[in-house]
């Protein structure tokens, strides 16, 4: 059984399996997975849907990427995607395509990280399609999430000067993936040389296994606290703050000594010689959050470990500025990860 291809067991009996692994937490599902398709209540809140892949080779690297971490992966992506709407995530669809490789066991260790992330952000599996495919793998995601009416927050919406505020910290994940090449290609070189990942743990799971910030979009209903404009750190900060400005038709200045950067992803940009700026605006995948609000909010989120104020909102026709240590002004330039680009992608 433990050896059974998905073939073998078919996709009914993948499903009959899986089920029973995650009954619907949520009251408004009234027919979740195992039918033709779900079916919710509706609540009478603005509905927000969002869906994200992962791909073998382009977003994942098996080498080193245990499966339950990929599956955990592909929930936070797309509930980070929810909250940068400022929604509460609810639902979640998961489809696959699978290459014979993939036996039982390995799609199994995949349903776990996916179940333990759902279970994390609190929301359910209510369906998806399960496929054999030639080769790879390649997952995709749908988080449906709910906000009440006004609370929606797009891109758009940033005003002159207001504050540009990110979470947490930036640069962590290109980091991770920067160690996890190094020592993939230190073990293809010579196989009796184990990674070594001890030191860096932080940065290996920001890589890995990020987490979506659905503690902030908590902490704005509680504060009171409404952003003009957010979106998630996927493709790094400068992409995202050029996606930001341009959306709300207005200018920013950013200032290099006010990116938050954890105290391991200093130290091991260090030790391979990469400046923290680059990592830090052009490296992708923190999946924090980014965002403007009114300057009178500054009190409410002043004291929160969580969130640094990075900058400011300025006019359309002031551009977008990044104000170096030195005292040096430039321009904010487009160049980050991007996924159909050779930029970060994983060497195969
Ligand atoms: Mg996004």
């Amino acid at each position: 059984m433990s050896s059974e291809t998905l073939k073998e067991l078919g996709e009914f009996g993948f499903i009959q399996k899986i089920r029973h692994a995650a009954p619907p937490l949520l009251e408004d599902v009234l027919v979740g997975i195992g039918d033709d398709a779900a079916a919710l209540k509706n609540t009478g809140l603005v509905t927000v849907v969002t869906t994200d892949m992962l791909v073998e080779g382009v977003h994942f690297d098996i080498r080193y990427a245990p499966l339950q971490m990929v599956g955990y992966k592909l929930v936070s992506v797309n509930v980070s995607d929810c909250c940068a709407m400022n929604a509460q995530p609810a639902h979640f669809l998961v489809s696959l395509a699978a290459s014979s490789k993939y036996e039982l066991p390995a799609l199994n260790a995949l349903y776990e990280g996916i179940y333990k992330a759902c279970a994390r952000y609190k929301i359910d599996v209510i369906g998806g399609d399960t496929n054999t495919a030639v080769s790879g793998l390649t997952l995709s995601g749908t988080c449906i999430g709910y906000a009440s009416a006004g609370k929606i927050v797009t891109r758009g919406g940033a005003q002159v000067h207001d504050l540009l505020c990110v979470t947490g910290n930036l640069g962590g994940a290109y980091a991770g993936l920067t160690l996890l090449e190094r020592e993939k290609r230190i073990f293809l070189e010579n196989s009796n040389i184990q990674p070594d990942l001890s030191r860096y743990p932080y940065i290996v799971e920001r890589q890995l296994k990020p987490e979506a910030r659905v503690d902030i979009v908590a902490f704005f209903e509680k504060a009171r606290i409404q952003p003009t404009a957010m979106l998630d750190i996927s493709d790094g900060l400068a992409n995202e703050v050029l996606h930001l400005c341009k959306s709300s038709r207005k200018g920013c200045v950013i200032f290099e000594n006010r990116l938050p950067l954890h105290e391991e992803t200093a130290a091991f940009l260090e030790e391979v010689r990469i400046a923290p700026l680059i990592a830090q605006l052009n490296g992708g995948e923190d999946y924090e959050l980014l965002f403007s609000v009114p300057p009178q909010d500054y009190d409410k989120i002043k004291d929160d470990p969580r969130i640094t104020v990075i900058g400011y909102i300025t006019e359309e026709g002031a551009g977008c500025k990044l104000h170096l240590k030195s005292g040096e002004e430039i321009d904010l330039e487009m160049k980050g990860y991007n996924a159909f680009s050779e930029n970060f992608m994983p060497i195969i």
